[in-house]
């Protein structure tokens, strides 16, 4: 009789997972739930469509559900998982009742931390995330006159600036002191808050949410925070990605110290049956061994793959993450990798610092945009230990180049010293990676 894998979710994880589990066993007898409507779209495009960038939300599917049909994987649209009995080895399905299985992957994501303060029940709070919800508030967005965004975040980043984009006046508040602050630079948030100040967009940092004011209609009228009442027709929440794990919890499968189910390095979790991957589990950081909780959808679904692979019987090991990150904020590109100045400074991990302001072609080619790039690296040896990256263009593929630096130990020396393209249209002659290496070993005195 064909396994059995079941697959307790449809983003990136769940997805990669059922492709894995059928690449080592095409026999398998794959099966997926989520709770909503499709599969095979990229909510990461979401923000976008709200901003006008692209024009419908037609063009994020990824796939049509024949692909998976075709494939072979069973997906269960619209349908709940309640519950895991691990002694059994089913799970309680609604409107299925129980369902066996011989492994399991948890691929439950994020759900948005609450915010937990009175209002939560209003209308008009959107919780960005699922595409048939966000197709029905792009309607009313054409309805809005002002937003507020709670938290500038990954995603309220996203947000604040496809809003403005929009021609909606837009309001954000964040409990830091800058925008992206346990992660980003200040020197390089004040770029991005610079744009978004050109964009109209208003900010109130260091402002904590105290409640959702109701209009008197049951819907969301403004906002009370610690610096004052903001009125608006609506509010991002865009608080941080909590792993929902509400499955795996009353499951009694290990949860680490993040909310995350913690896995090995093959994503299996505490019991032998059941495998995990994405924004539900927790993976260790490789520089410093910290779990990380709530990466992306391209660590989702990396992960799922090997999840999936090991739970139809394969044997593949996902490393530890050096975590290269980007995105559109304001009128520019911002990125990284591993740690910059504020990460490094909380863990108490002392660096040496080189900066280069740059730019991206030719400065007589069209098009010339700016990018500084700052590197840390360890004293003493000079390795690096994370870069941050901002720019109006070439900033993904730096910070894909500077997390495998990091991961490989590459040093300053070895940047300062790397060969780079120079060609008008697409590259400069001194490349700023090099550059800021350069004067990051000039800056340690270590020429
Ligand atoms: C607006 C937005 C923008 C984003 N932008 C980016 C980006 O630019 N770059 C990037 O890399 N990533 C981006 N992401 C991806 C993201 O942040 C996550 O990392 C990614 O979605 C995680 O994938 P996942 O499979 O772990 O979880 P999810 O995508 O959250 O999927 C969880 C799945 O579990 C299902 N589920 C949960 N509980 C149950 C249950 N009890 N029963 C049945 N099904 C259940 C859900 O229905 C869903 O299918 C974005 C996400 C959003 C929402």
């Amino acid at each position: 009789m064909a396994q059995r894998v079941v697959v307790i979710g449809g983003g990136g994880g769940g997805l990669g997972a059922a492709g894995g589990a059928k690449a080592i066993d095409p026999t398998a007898d794959v099966r997926v739930y989520t709770e909503f409507e499709d599969v095979a779209y990229s909510p990461c495009g979401i923000p976008f469509v709200h901003g006008k960038e692209i024009p419908t939300f037609e063009s994020l599917f990824l796939a049509e559900k024949q692909a998976y049909v075709d494939a072979g994987i069973e997906v269960h649209y619209e349908t709940r998982v309640n519950s895991i009995d691990r002694a059994n080895k089913t799970i309680s399905v609604e409107g299925e009742g129980v369902v066996p299985y011989d492994s399991l992957v948890i691929s439950t994501g994020f759900i948005y931390q609450d915010p937990g303060v009175p209002g939560a029940h209003l209308d008009g709070l959107y919780y960005v995330k699922n595409i048939r919800a966000a197709m029905e508030w792009d309607k009313r967005l054409d309805t809005v006159k002002k937003a507020v965004v709670v938290e500038a975040g990954p995603l309220g980043i996203e947000m604040v600036t496809a809003l403005a984009h929009r021609g909606i006046e837009t309001h954000v508040i964040d409990p830091h002191p800058w925008a992206l602050g346990e992660l980003l630079d200040p020197d390089l948030a004040q770029i991005v808050q610079d744009s978004w100040t050109e964009l109209g967009v208003t900010m109130h940092w260091n402002t904590e949410l105290v409640a959702f004011l109701d209009n008197g209609n049951g819907s969301v009228g403004g906002v009370s925070t610690s610096g004052g009442t903001i009125d608006c027709d609506l509010v991002v929440v865009a608080t941080h990605k909590r792993a929902n794990n509400s499955l795996a919890v009353a499951g009694g499968i290990a949860i680490g110290t993040t909310g995350g189910v913690v896995v090995n390095e093959n994503m299996k979790t505490s019991d032998p049956s059941i495998w995990a991957c994405g924004d539900v589990c927790e993976i260790p950081h490789g520089s410093a061994s910290l779990p990380l909780q709530g990466l992306t959808g391209s660590h989702a679904y990396a992960q799922g793959k090997v999840a999936g692979y090991n739970a139809a019987g394969g044997s593949r090991a996902y490393s530890s993450v050096y975590v290269p990150w980007g995105m559109v904020a304001g009128k520019w590109m911002i990125g990284g990798a591993a740690f910059g100045e504020v990460a490094a400074t909380a863990l108490g991990m002392p660096y040496v610092l080189g900066v280069a302001d740059g730019i991206s072609r030719a400065r007589y080619y069209p098009g010339v945009k700016k990018v500084r790039v700052k590197l840390l690296a360890e004293p003493g040896t000079l390795r690096l230990i994370g870069a941050q990256i901002i720019g109006g263009e070439g900033v993904k593929e730096r910070a894909d180049f500077m997390g495998l630096a990091v991961k490989m130990g590459l040093t300053l020396h070895d940047l300062a010293n790397m060969e780079n393209v120079y060609s008008p249209p697409i590259g400069a002659l001194n490349e700023p990676i090099k550059v800021a290496a350069t004067n990051g070993i000039a800056a340690a005195g270590k020429s």
